[in-house]
């Protein structure tokens, strides 16, 4: 198998049921996806996994059960940027309002329990939208100040305080060129 050049899915599930988790995670494994699954229970916990280990997505129990807050958790991945897929409760039956309820507070997707082989399509559809909203920026070789759609320089901690979620390409801003220029003899 060649799994090297296979970018690793981080994904944070919201969870407190261990027999949960498993099929959630056997159904993720069922898949060509690289995963990386770390599960927490609690809002403490959540936002503690958002700031020391951004994931890549979230999967989400949509109500019941846990310590943590699905409802707060949604909101601040939305800020994060950060897909957030709801699974309904396998326990109780499906409610059509919930999955109305989840999806206008901004969830990224909705998958039923009994209908885990939906969960990598819907985790697949939500990591693309992902990459094609990241940007490549245009950033100076010389100070590192990156240039904005409106061809403005800027300092590198402010624009990424604006931005998140971003690559970059290499060049030169107008002064730093001019700079180069000199040095090397080509002014
Ligand atoms: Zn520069």
């Amino acid at each position: 198998m060649e799994n090297s050049e296979k970018e690793k899915v981080r994904i944070l599930l919201i969870e407190e049921s261990p027999e949960n988790a498993k099929r959630t995670i056997a159904a993720l494994h069922q898949s060509d996806l690289e995963v990386e699954v770390r599960q927490v229970s609690s809002t403490a916990g959540y936002l503690d996994e958002l700031a020391s280990n951004r994931p890549d997505l979230i999967l989400s129990k949509h109500w019941g059960g846990s310590d943590c807050d699905v409802y707060a958790a949604l909101t601040v991945a939305q800020k994060e940027s950060i897909p957030f897929i709801f699974t309904s409760n396998l326990e109780n039956k499906e409610d059509p309002q919930a999955v109305v309820c989840a999806f206008r507070n901004g969830a990224t997707d909705y998958v039923l329990k009994d209908k885990l082989e939906d969960l990598v399509p819907a985790v697949k559809r939500a990591l693309k939208i992902i990459k094609e909203r990241r940007k490549v920026v245009p950033i100076c070789s010389g100070c590192k100040k990156i240039r904005d759609d409106q061809n403005t320089w800027h300092q590198m901690e402010i624009f990424l305080l604006r931005n998140r979620d971003i690559r970059f390409s290499h060049t030169w801003c107008t002064e730093c060129l001019i700079q180069f220029k000199k040095e090397n003899g080509l002014a």
